[in-house]
């Protein structure tokens, strides 16, 4: 009910960052090749993602904004995920802390349903070629404590491009448009990627090229290693390459962007010889593996992971990284 999918929301939504992270997920699980994100004062009164994925059908909207609903796993094996959802709580949660209106067209007629402070409206007919459009207005206007705790719309702003960028590294193929439409209209275009081509490899190296910037790309090495079921994958910049104190630390497993100490520690091992206070490591890293060999469930917003073989996963980084960097001549 709505009072349980307010404080489930609490979990899942801190900031409009944590929602822009749900709906941009939810669009690269509906197999989208071009995602468009729109927000106004930090996300705080909209926040809207547009896709060209396979919609959701009219019938099923109810069953979209409803708890525990997912299409996406049966809920049988937690450990065996391959896409972004599984908890089918994202939406429910939004649905009750903002305002939230889904226009989705699949195979059928397109149809839209709003949520508003935990209260469906019935799913209504609606205009849409393809895909899907999901927009959330005041988000906490149904929690106002949670209001005091945004930071200025600036800083909210800063939030939101971050997460779609770390996104757009893990789906080079995808192309992302990001949008501050705080004065209306078209905007102003504030991040855009255009989809990559090529192997994954290349594509990568292009998109972090857009991304970081095409001094990262020049000043990066790349890496492919496999080591008992772990692959290690991505781009380490030579350690001649600083950013100061702009961390630029890229980290995602199995596919998904994570912030996970061990991680993180393991690629301060790696350039330990090069550390200072204002050298820091710069890299992307990509870690996959059997999805039963990491758990992703960990905390709701899933931005740590545990791995079955922590050591394993950090020797291989180090030893990974140390090497590339050796042959590059450092
Ligand atoms: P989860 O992603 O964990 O399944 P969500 O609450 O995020 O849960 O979404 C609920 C369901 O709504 C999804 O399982 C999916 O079927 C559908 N859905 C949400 N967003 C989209 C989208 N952009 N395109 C197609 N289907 C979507
Ligand atoms: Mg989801």
């Amino acid at each position: 009910d709505a009072a349980i999918n307010r404080i489930a929301a609490g979990e899942v939504v801190e900031r409009p960052a944590s929602a822009v992270k749900e709906l941009v997920e939810n669009t690269i699980d509906a197999g989208s090749t071009r995602i468009d994100v729109a927000y106004a004062d930090g996300g705080k009164t909209l926040i809207r993602v547009t896709d060209d994925g396979c919609g959701i059908p009219a019938e099923d909207l109810p069953l979209a904004m409803s708890r525990h609903a997912t299409s996406k796993i049966d809920g049988s094996d937690l450990l065996d995920i391959h896409t972004f959802g599984f908890r089918g709580e994202a939406l429910p949660s939004l649905g009750a802390v903002g305002r939230l209106t889904i226009t989705s067209r699949c195979d059928g007629a397109a149809a839209s349903i709003r949520v508003a402070g935990g209260k469906a409206e019935p799913v209504r007919p609606a205009a849409l070629s393809r895909g899907t459009v999901v927009e959330l207005r005041d988000l906490f206007f149904a929690t106002p404590a949670r209001l005091k705790f945004l930071r200025t719309d600036r800083a909210e702003a800063q939030a939101i491009t971050d997460v779609v960028k770390r996104l757009a590294m893990a789906e080079p193929h995808i192309g992302f448009t990001l949008r501050d439409v705080s004065g209306g209209g078209e905007g102003r275009v504030t991040f855009r990627a255009a989809p990559e081509n090529g192997d994954l490899f290349d594509a990568l190296h292009a998109r972090l090229g857009g991304v970081l910037g095409r001094d990262f790309a020049e000043n990066a090495v790349p890496l492919d290693a496999l080591r008992e079921g772990f692959r290690l994958t991505g781009y380490a910049a030579l350690p001649t390459y600083s950013r100061g104190a702009a961390v630029a630390q890229f980290l995602f497993v199995n596919g998904r962007p994570v912030r996970d100490k061990l991680l993180i520690g393991a690629l301060r091992g790696a350039y330990a010889d090069f550390l200072s206070r204002d050298r820091h490591p710069a890299a992307a890293l990509f870690v996959t593996c059997d999805p039963k060999l990491v758990d992703v469930n960990v905390h709701p917003a899933k931005s740590e992971v545990r791995f079955r073989e922590p050591g394993l996963v950090r020797g291989l980084i180090v030893t990974t990284i140390r090497h590339a960097l050796a042959e590059a001549g450092h």
